[in-house]
């Protein structure tokens, strides 16, 4: 079998270009007669790699000069940890829970202080995004955090909370580079990159700088944004490789028309999806209309068997990783960047006549 359509949530499908550039670069990177993996991290080889990546996430973000780019070993479930750490001063911050995400990210600073959910939408299974207009942010709160995509419910914050003045954090890690965002609308961005970035186990923190320096008592010099600033995220052996494909994905995006085309191509690609759902006498989508995410698309036959059937005939023609998370049933078909427009019209293709043979 060749290469599949790979609707995965994470780790999830890459550009064939990024792929076939490492593979490319495999044996000899540059002329260095070695792999990026085989290389010093304190080379200039690799400090070029590391530089480049940051200049250009930097250009397609177009992060300001007080913020720090920052690469972490870990993943998302460390950030959950290092938010509260590093910013949970008075020892109180408040969730916005619209999912499994979120909620674990409060259950994490629940072990430093006091953080509660100021709004949740658990009460219709996570299909919406609840009214942050008007929330009862305790006055001492260090910060408001929010998931910003949420990957297995498939919601999205077309608005942003009214954090009244305090310090917005977000998750971004199933919306990263999907589309341009204001990053002086936070304190703190950081997306774990193995949904829309690079391989799993890294996290990028945007972090802006007068927020790092006083950390809780304890916390270990690995989880301390400043080590990472500091060091120019050098300060022990970075993930090199993980930094290394990131770098090519950004040069990918850039060269591909930045962030305002990834946003075309991206509403493109869920436009078609959505507007098939909508009229579809079998499928229908989970989510309500105002706040669907470009990036994951869950959706739902209403029959179990039904599902479980389109999910397996689906994989037999190429469409792999349709089966939707537990907490919602169904199918998710997640079209991260990588995702080629074609994909998406084939897969609905597939499904109208998947629907001629089941409705
Ligand atoms: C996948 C995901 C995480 C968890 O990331 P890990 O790297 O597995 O810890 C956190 N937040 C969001 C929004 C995710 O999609």
């Amino acid at each position: 079998m060749g290469r599949v359509y790979n609707f995965s949530a994470g780790p999830a499908t890459m550009p064939e270009e990024v792929l076939q550039q490492a593979a490319a670069e495999m044996m000899d990177y540059h002329g260095s007669g070695m792999s990026v993996m085989e290389m010093s991290h304190r080379s200039k080889v690799f400090q070029d790699i590391i530089d480049e990546a940051e200049k250009d996430i930097r250009t397609l973000m177009e992060i300001p000069d007080n913020y720090k780019v920052l690469f972490i070993q870990g993943g998302g479930n460390v950030q959950f940890a290092m938010v509260p750490m590093n910013l949970m001063k008075n020892r109180v911050a408040d969730y916005i829970v619209t999912g499994n995400w979120a909620k674990k990210a409060m259950q994490e600073a629940q072990i430093f202080g006091e953080a509660k959910a100021v709004a949740s939408s658990a009460d219709k299974n996570f299909t919406y995004i609840p009214d942050c207009s008007d929330l009862p942010i305790d006055d001492n709160a260090d910060y408001v955090y929010i998931c910003m995509n949420n990957t297995i419910y498939g919601t999205v914050f077309h608005t942003l909370p009214n954090t009244k003045g305090k310090t917005l954090v977000a998750d971004i890690s199933s919306c990263f580079l999907a589309e341009p965002l204001d990053v002086t609308k936070f304190g703190i961005l950081w997306g774990g990159v193995q949904k829309n970035v690079g391989p799993a186990g890294m996290a990028i923190a945007i972090v802006r700088d007068d927020l790092i320096g006083e950390t809780l008592p304890g916390t270990p010099t690995m989880l301390k944004y400043s080590t990472y600033s500091e060091h120019g995220s050098l300060y022990n052996t970075p993930p090199c490789w993980n930094i290394y494909i990131c770098g090519l994905v950004f040069k990918w995006l850039l060269k591909n028309g930045g962030l305002k085309e990834r946003k075309r191509i991206n509403e493109k690609k869920a436009a078609i999806l959505y507007d098939y759902l909508d009229q579809s006498r079998l499928f229908h989508s989970t989510v309500r209309k105002e706040d669907r995410s470009l990036m994951n698309v869950p959706f739902v036959t209403g029959d179990k068997d039904i599902d479980a059937k389109f999910v397996a005939e689906a994989a037999e023609a190429g469409f792999v990783n349709l089966k939707g998370h537990r907490t919602v049933g169904g199918m998710r078909a997640s079209i991260f960047n990588a995702m080629p427009v074609e994909g998406v019209q084939k897969l609905v293709e597939f499904m109208k006549e998947f629907e001629a043979r089941e409705a």
